[in-house]
Formats: C-alpha cells, structure tokens, sequence
C-alpha cells in the first residue's frame, strides 16, 4: 500500500503547480483528476454529443481510454493514444467541463478510474473531491484557497505561457461561473474535508505556495511515521 496525498481547490488556486513541485520533493507519481474531466468534455464535443445527454456522456467515460505520462519533465495527457495536453486547457473545453463533472454517472466512472491510476502507489492527486469522496482516508488532505480575481490573474499568464490569449476579464467570469457550479452541484461538491489543512496563496508570490504546501506536507509525513 502507497501513501496518498489529497490537494483540493477551486480552479486556478495553484493545485498544479503544488504538487508538481511536492511529487518531485518526495518523488510521487501525480495524478490531475481535473484533466480527466477534461478529456471526456473534449470528447463529447468532439463527437458533437449534447452536454445533457446523460446516457452518452456515461458511455464516453466509460469507454475512453486516457494515460497521464511523463516526458522530458513535462505531464502529456494522452486521450485515445492522441496527446491532448494543449487541447484540453482550451476556453472551449474549460467553459464546458464543469456541467460534464457535475454529470453524477460521469463522476463514478472518473472515481473509479482515479483509484485504479492510485493502486499500490505513492501518489498526490489534485481535483475538487479528492479528500472527501475519492481518498477520504488520505494520509494527507490539502485544501488551497485563493480570490477569484487572483486566480483569473495567474490562469491568464498560464495560458499565455501555452500560447492561448485569454482576456482577464473572459477568464474571471469563466473562473466565477465554474466555481458556482462546482461548489453547488448535488454530486461531490467541491468542499473542504473536515481534516483539511487550509493554505491560502493570495499574497504568495511565484513558488512561495508551493513551499508552503511542500512543507506542512513533509511535516504530517513526518508526524504520521509515514516518511522518516
Ligand atoms: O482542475 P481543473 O480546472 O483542470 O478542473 C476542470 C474541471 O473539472 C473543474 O472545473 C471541475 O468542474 C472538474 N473537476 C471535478 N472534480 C475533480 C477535478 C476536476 O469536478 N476532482
């Protein structure tokens, strides 16, 4: 049995790079639950599949086949053995993913595709439900929290850095509308666990959070005999 490291947030509060930088520290495999949703959103709109189609959605989840990989540093999201990495993190995909994720029978194949991608591994998993319904007994549960208008800040940068021109204010309103249906939605809202640690990473300046993080991480490691 591996460890599991549980880091919840809203979109854009810096999971990512948390645990980018934490899974390099303590060399775990990362798992961006996030880029699941988004490979099944791409899918049905590729497909052209109506995002109230409940019945369609579920047979995308449960029948598309995605690998998360590493190569020369960099995490590839590959969905039906095409690398969608790039794709996936477009404004089409991002506007449409949360009414997918909030799809009941979409969430229950993901939950089960995220447990299997966990099995027997020392892992750290980012999403929204991690610490509540994916691994609620997570040795570790970070929740991050951030303001909109920060988060809208840093996402637009984000995609400049991939080369998508976003306008701060198309991503603010994007990042306030997911936020609504993702902490509303009936199925696994995004909640923090009870036994969540909480860091806040408005005033962090670039890697400052992800130390942060990185060190209240090791510590509970430490205090739970996990790593000695
Ligand atoms: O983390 P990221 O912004 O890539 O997640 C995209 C969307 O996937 C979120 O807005 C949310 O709707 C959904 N999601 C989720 N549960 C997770 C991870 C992501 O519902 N564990």
């Amino acid at each position: 049995m591996g460890y599991v490291i549980a880091v919840d947030g809203a979109s854009g509060t810096g999971k990512g790079t948390v645990t980018r930088y934490v899974a390099e520290k303590l060399n775990l495999i990362t798992i961006d639950t996030g880029a699941l949703y988004r490979c099944v959103t791409l899918e049905a709109l590729n497909k052209n599949v109506k995002l109230d189609d409940v019945k369609e959605l579920e047979n995308i989840a449960k029948t598309i086949k995605i690998d998360l990989k590493v190569v020369n540093n960099k995490q590839l999201v590959i969905l039906n053995g095409k690398d969608v990495s790039i794709e996936i993190r477009t404004p089409k995909v991002t506007n449409n993913v949360s009414i997918v994720s909030a799809v009941k029978e979409v969430r229950a194949e993901m939950v089960k595709l995220q447990r299997k991608l966990a099995e027997g591994k020392n892992i750290i998993m980012e999403g929204r439900d991690i610490g509540t319904t994916v691994f609620p007994n997570a040795d570790v549960k970070i929740f991050l929290e951030c303001s909109a208008e920060e988060r809208a800040r840093r996402r637009v940068e984000q995609n400049k850095e991939n080369g998508i021109e976003t306008s701060y204010e198309e991503v603010l309103n994007s990042i306030k509308n997911r936020d609504m249906i993702d902490s509303t939605r009936d199925v696994s809202p995004l909640r923090k666990a009870e036994d969540a640690i909480v860091v806040k990473t408005d005033d962090c300046k670039p890697n400052e959070g992800r130390q942060k993080v990185y060190e209240v991480v090791y510590k509970c490691l430490k205090d739970k005999k996990i790593i000695i």
